[in-house]
C-alpha cells in the first residue's frame, strides 16, 4: 500500500478565506506529486469559542449532548469549505464528518476518547483519487451520538487517523512553526526545538502548552508515529516529536497559571547545573516556594507569589 500522508491544519491556519486558500494550495502542491493525502481540519479561527458562547446565551444549563452537536458544526463548516475550494481549483476532494470517517469514541461529551477508527470509507475515497478532508475534534459514540474530544482535540484526530492508516508520521501545521523553549507569544528570545521525546511533549502539553493536545502525543507514542509540527505558511523545518531521547538537555519552560511553573527536559533530575541555577534565581528574586518537585523529565515549582511574564522571561534567559 502507498503511504498516506496525514496533514492537520489548526484553526488559526484557516481563519479566513485567504488563509484557507493558502492551505488549499499547499495541499494541491503535495497532491500533484502523486501523494495520497488525508487532511484533518479544525474549525476556523475562534468559531468553537463563538459556538460555546452562543449556547450559553440560550441556556445556563446546556446539555452536554447538544453542546457537542453544536460544536461539531465548526469543523463541518471548515472541512466543507476547504473541499469546495479544492474542487473549484480542479482537485478532487471530499469532506467527511467524524462519523463518516469511522471515528468511534467513548460517550463522555466534550472529553471523549477515540476507541477505534473504521478506515473503510477513508480508504475508498483515497483509492478513487480523492483528497480526504476529515473534521477534527469529533466522533460518534455507541448510540451514534456526536461527541467531541476536548479543546484542541483535532490534533488527536490527526494522530489517531495517521496511526489507523499506518502513516509514516503525522504533520501538524499551525500558526507557529514548531515547539519552542517557551510560548513565543508570551516570552521573548525563545528558540525553536529540533526534537522532543514523546515524554517531554506530554509533560509540556499536560502543563498547558496548547501547541499540541496531550492525547495526540500519547497516541503518537503508543503507535510510534512521529509528530512533525510545522508552520502552515512557510517551509521552515519544524519540530519532530518522536522516541529520540536526548539526555540532560533542558527543553522548555512553561507557566501553568499565575504561580505554577514547570521546566521540562529528559534527565533534568541529573542536571545539577540547571537545578543550581533555578535555586539561585529563586533566592535572588526572594520568591516563596510552596512546592519544589523534581522527576525524571520535569521540575515543578509552585510559588506563593504571583509569577509575572517578566520573571518567566528572566528565568528563560538564565536557563537557555
Ligand atoms: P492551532 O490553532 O494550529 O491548533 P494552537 O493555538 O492550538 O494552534 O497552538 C499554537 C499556539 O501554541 C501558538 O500560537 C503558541 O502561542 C502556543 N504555544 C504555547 N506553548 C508553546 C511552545 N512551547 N511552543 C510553541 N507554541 C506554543
Ligand atoms: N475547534 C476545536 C477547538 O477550538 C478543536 C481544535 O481546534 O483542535 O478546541
Ligand atoms: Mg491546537
Amino acid at each position: 500500500m502507498d503511504t498516506i500522508m496525514v496533514l492537520k491544519f489548526g484553526g488559526s491556519s484557516v481563519a479566513d478565506n485567504k488563509k484557507l486558500e493558502l492551505v488549499a494550495k499547499r495541499i494541491a502542491k503535495i497532491y500533484d506529486k502523486g501523494q495520497k493525502i488525508v487532511v484533518v481540519l479544525s474549525a476556523q479561527g475562534k468559531t468553537t469559542d463563538k459556538l460555546i458562547k452562543e449556547a450559553q446565551e440560550l441556556s445556563n444549563n446546556v446539555e452536554n449532548r447538544e453542546l457537542d452537536a453544536l460544536l461539531s458544526c465548526g469543523e463541518q463548516m471548515s472541512t466543507a469549505k476547504l473541499s469546495i475550494l479544492l474542487n473549484y481549483m480542479g482537485y478532487p476532494a471530499i469532506s467527511l464528518t467524524g462519523w463518516q470517517a469511522g471515528i468511534f469514541t467513548t460517550n463522555n461529551n466534550q472529553n471523549a476518547n477515540i476507541i477505534k477508527i473504521d478506515t473503510s470509507r477513508i480508504l475508498k475515497e483515497l483509492n478513487s483519487g480523492k483528497i480526504v478532508i476529515i473534521a477534527g475534534f469529533q466522533g460518534i459514540d455507541e448510540n451514534l451520538d456526536i461527541t467531541t474530544l476536548g479543546r484542541g482535540g483535532s490534533d488527536t484526530t490527526a494522530v489517531a487517523v495517521a496511526a489507523a492508516l499506518n502513516s509514516e508520521n503525522c504533520y501538524i501545521f499551525s500558526d507557529v512553526d514548531g515547539v519552542y523553549t517557551a510560548d513565543p507569544d508570551k516570552v521573548e528570545n525563545t528558540k525553536k526545538l529540533e526534537n522532543l521525546s514523546y515524554e517531554e511533549m506530554m509533560q509540556l502539553s499536560s502543563e498547558g502548552a496548547k501547541v499540541l493536545h496531550n492525547r495526540c502525543v500519547e497516541i503518537g507514542e503508543k503507535f510510534k508515529i512521529p509528530i512533525i509540527t510545522k508552520s502552515s505558511f512557510n517551509d521552515k523545518p519544524g519540530t519532530i516529536i518522536s522516541e529520540k531521547i536526548e539526555e540532560n538537555i533542558v527543553k522548555s519552560i512553561i507557566k501553568k497559571d499565575v504561580s505554577r511553573v514547570a521546566i521540562i527536559g529528559n534527565g533534568i533530575i541529573r542536571n545539577f547545573d540547571l537545578i543550581k541555577k533555578v535555586i539561585e534565581f529563586i533566592e535572588k528574586e526572594k520568591l516563596e516556594l510552596l512546592k519544589f518537585e523534581i522527576s525524571e523529565a520535569k521540575i515543578s515549582l509552585v510559588f506563593k507569589n504571583i509569577i509575572d511574564d517578566g520573571k518567566i522571561n528572566e528565568l528563560h534567559d538564565l536557563i537557555f
